[in-house]
């Protein structure tokens, strides 16, 4: 057990946050915000590393992220500057990014937290987007909540 543990310390101390995006890694700036193949024009904001992971884990994004770190929540005492919050502004004036994805989760206070970044960015030239609400893949309209389906029905596609 001893040389496993001291192995895990070593990893750890090995771990450090990405200075740009928040990810962590063996060195920073991070594999993915260094990584030549990423499209920097587009950038994901996420609340926590687990959802960077979901995005990495189904190789279904190319752009680079800015991990907050949480979501604002008054009743925790949560503000801006407790999140990853303050350099979100700085790094997409200085960058080419040309599109904001809001990937944070649709809860109460990510909701909150999508419209603080919204604001703290609105004056910028950049396209801000935020992922679909709605029916989850296999499910079931009788099944969903009405606020889930009132979400679904505002947010439809056109198809023709
Ligand atoms: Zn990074």
């Amino acid at each position: 057990m001893l040389p496993l543990a001291s192995l895990i310390k070593e990893l750890a101390d090995l771990i450090i946050e990405c200075e740009v995006c928040g990810n962590l890694d063996t060195k920073s700036p991070c594999s993915i915000c260094t990584n030549p193949k990423r499209d920097t024009k587009l950038l994901c904001v996420v609340e926590e590393l687990g959802d960077l992971w979901a995005f990495e884990k189904g190789s279904i994004y190319s752009g680079l992220y800015h991990v907050l770190g949480g979501r604002l929540s008054a009743i925790n005492g949560i503000g801006p500057k407790e999140l990853n919050l303050d350099t979100i502004l700085e790094r997409v004036t200085k960058s080419k990014v040309e599109e904001i994805i809001i990937a944070i989760n649709p809860t109460l206070e990510g909701q909150v937290t999508a419209q603080y970044i919204i604001e703290l960015l609105k004056n910028l030239n950049v396209k801000i987007s935020r992922l679909a609400c709605g029916i989850p893949m296999g499910g079931e309209i009788d099944y969903l909540d009405e606020g889930t389906l009132r979400i679904a029905l505002t947010s439809r596609q056109d198809i023709k």
